[in-house]
């Protein structure tokens, strides 16, 4: 395992690669790992010879009143991870490292940034595909692994990705989840006891939506409200959306038909704990 500190560091560890023709994987990660980075990790030491973790907690995607400050750091015991899952690189560049003309946000990827959660978070998506690009151009990646936990987010790096012209290639990995069904968060150790055991009702309400679909209902009206009724049976759960989209664009839909690619997507306060969870279906 390496530790990288610096750009240039990097830079230089990617050319050393591409001397020793080293196909390299990459992982980019705000740190506090847990089984859910872990699995994009092991995924990518089976395809490349160099597993590149970024560790980076990106100024550039927290809103003003989010939780940068308290966003939970332990690079230690991130490093430790990392090797256990077999990544052989650890990138913990410093924000002024990352943005030598100071943080901003410069990319734009439009409308599929700015619904659902770049609704909620203005300016989040623009953030999130700055960094990815920065982190792309450093590490030069032949494929970076991302979560389709946060499913919008793997549609803003495609938009990013093919915007830019990168070639790096995009691969989305499933949801790992907790044995009651939470899905793995580094948010999750924000969760009172009580809030952790409520916090399922997400995954509660996304598998409602599934058996419905797939006992044949059509109706995204009747679908949400089916999401709405499971979430609402937890009186603590302050709910920004709860809806079923096309998996492409995001955008409504009228009814769902047989060939369509849907996901359901839900956003949820548990108490102080912001939580989305996603579950993506094809129509048969
Ligand atoms: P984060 O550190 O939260 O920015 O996440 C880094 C990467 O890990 C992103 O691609 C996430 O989608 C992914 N990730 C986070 N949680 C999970 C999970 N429970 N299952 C699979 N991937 C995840």
């Amino acid at each position: 395992m390496r530790r990288v500190l610096s750009v240039a560091a990097m830079l230089s560890l990617r050319e050393e690669a591409r001397s020793q023709n080293l196909t390299v994987g990459f992982v980019p990660t705000m740190g506090a790992l847990h089984a859910g980075h872990g699995a994009l990790i092991a995924e990518a030491a089976k395809r490349h010879d160099v597993v590149v973790v970024s560790v980076f907690v990106n100024p550039t995607q927290f809103g003003p009143n989010e939780d940068f400050e308290r966003y939970p750091r332990n690079l230690e015991l991130d490093e430790a991870t990392i090797a256990s899952y077999g990544g052989t690189v650890m990138f913990a560049p410093s924000v002024a490292e990352m943005y030598p003309d100071g943080p901003a946000a410069t990319i734009d990827v439009g409308v599929i940034g700015t619904v659902l959660e770049g609704r909620h978070r203005p300016g989040h998506f623009n953030g999130v595909a700055t960094v990815v690009k920065r982190l792309f151009d450093i590490v030069q990646a032949d494929a970076a692994y991302f979560g389709a936990k946060d499913f919008q987010q793997t549609l803003v790096v495609k938009a990013m990705v093919a915007q830019q012209e990168l070639p790096t290639q995009v691969v989305v990995l499933p949801t790992i989840r907790e044995h009651d069904g939470l899905a793995m968060s580094s948010r999750n150790v924000y969760l009172s006891a009580d809030a952790r055991q409520h916090a399922t009702v997400l995954y509660r309400a996304l598998c409602e939506a599934r058996n419905a679909i797939e006992a044949g209902e059509r109706s995204p009206t009747v679908i949400e409200q089916k999401m709405a009724d499971v979430l609402s049976t937890v009186r603590d759960a302050e709910v920004d959306y709860a809806v079923v989209r096309d998996s492409a664009t995001l955008s409504d839909i009228d009814r769902l038909t047989s060939g369509n690619s849907v996901v359901c997507l839900i956003a949820a306060k548990l108490g102080t704990t912001r939580l989305i969870d996603n579950d993506v279906m094809q129509i048969p």
